[in-house]
């Protein structure tokens, strides 16, 4: 074997998400795709999800054994979807003719924080990494997770094998990063849900980074964190093409006058006490990630998300031990990001029209310069989104 340095030829990191990754037939059309990529002289390095479901089904049995599942053995095993994947097209690489190994968050030197179920990357190390493509070997890395500083595996949250494969374009000095789905891009809502969503060209990283926290899922929060502060060239474009898409950077497209997204959100938990200060101790002590916290003399609002809140049934019942805080769920939220969106009064008081004409009740609306959400009832939520859009575009 030709023994290569990998400063011969420019890296390139492509991120698969789950349902191009669903089955066999798929694995071997990504397979296609990567070696297209090798063959016109780069190295790749690629992440995979888990396939399709699989995420969801491992937590739907963690869920059958355990009402409110460990939060260390969750990652255990939730980690084990994107090992699957790897595994499997690193396999199918090889019967294409080429070499490929596949390694796991840790052995790729994702070293993390020890928050499990929703871990920040802390540093990546990717000496495994880069030995592998000195070999000249595809490198496949399971997405999604790492390894604390204690060794114990973690997981970076929902959706979270974007942000693996940024971290490792940025720690790798990539060429460019790929995040590959099965939508052509980012577009201005969701196109499965809203008919006329546009494809974005481009987008600014503050306002992707805005979208993606609050709902839009195409791309993690932590994968446009990590653009942010690093120069990784990053785009969002479909397996089933070779270029397009939308480049995420700090320029966006500076032509754009109409907002650059309407997002939703669903499964959030709004919590209220007469002491904000004791909301933030408790969501301090239970690991909650804070979405929006409000107060206003002593007493406070909390909001956060269920989709990494895995052990809720439990965080659940101690709250409600406690007796003085109040817990609302069923909630959502709707989002517009724009530039200085948020800044315009006439743009929140269009907004707040559009919605109180839908009769259903509101519940707050918060602001950044970027941004305005809008507090609601989970099924409010999903009806204000497609009705802003049109709106608004
Ligand atoms: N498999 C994980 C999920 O379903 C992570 C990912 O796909 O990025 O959320
Ligand atoms: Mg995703």
């Amino acid at each position: 074997m030709s023994q290569s340095s990998i400063t011969d030829k420019p890296i390139v990191v492509q991120k698969y998400g789950g349902s191009s990754v669903a089955d066999s037939e798929h694995l071997l059309k990504v397979a296609k795709r990567i070696v297209k990529t090798r063959e016109s002289g780069k190295h790749v390095v690629v992440v995979v999800s888990a396939m399709a479901k699989a995420t969801d089904d491992l937590l739907a049995r963690a869920r059958e054994v355990a009402n409110a599942p460990s939060r260390r053995e969750l990652d255990m095993l939730l980690s084990c979807g994107e090992r699957a994947s790897m595994a499997l097209l690193a396999m199918a690489v090889h019967e294409l003719g080429h070499e490929a190994v596949s390694l796991t968050g840790s052995q790729s030197g994702i070293m993390t924080n020890d928050r499990h179920s929703g871990a920040r990357i802390i540093e990546v190390r990717p000496l495994r990494v880069e030995d592998e493509l000195a070999r000249d070997k595809i490198v496949i890395v399971a997405g999604f997770q790492g390894v604390s500083y204690k060794r114990e595996i973690t997981t970076l949250g929902r959706g979270g094998s974007d942000t693996t494969a940024v971290a490792l374009a940025a720690a790798l000095g990539a060429e460019y990063c790929e995040i590959c789905s099965d939508v052509d891009g980012i577009y201005s809502a969701d196109p499965r849900i809203v008919d006329g969503a546009e494809l974005l060209e481009a987008i600014r990283c503050d306002e992707m980074l805005e979208l993606a926290a609050h709902g839009a899922k195409v791309l993690h929060p932590g994968c446009v964190e990590i653009a942010r502060r690093s120069d990784v060239r990053l785009y969002a474009r479909a397996t089933a093409r070779s270029g397009g898409g939308t480049r995420v950077d700090s320029i966006g497209d500076p032509e754009r006058t109409s907002p650059s997204g309407v997002t939703a959100m669903r499964g959030l938990v709004c919590l209220r006490s007469e002491s904000a200060d004791a909301l933030l101790r408790l969501a301090e002590a239970e690991s909650i990630a804070v979405l929006h916290f409000s107060s206003e003399g002593d007493s406070g609002a909390l909001w956060f998300s269920l989709a990494n809140q895995h052990d809720w049934p439990a965080v659940r019942g101690r709250v409600l031990a406690l007796g003085n805080v109040t817990i609302q769920e069923g909630l959502g939220a709707v989002s517009i990001v724009g530039e200085g969106f948020g800044q315009s009064a006439s743009n929140l008081m269009a907004i707040r029209t559009i919605a109180r004409d839908t009769g259903k009740t509101l519940l707050g609306t918060s602001t950044s310069p970027l941004r305005a959400t809008i507090y609601c009832e989970e099924d409010t939520a999903d009806l204000l989104l497609p009705l802003l859009h049109e709106a608004l575009s």
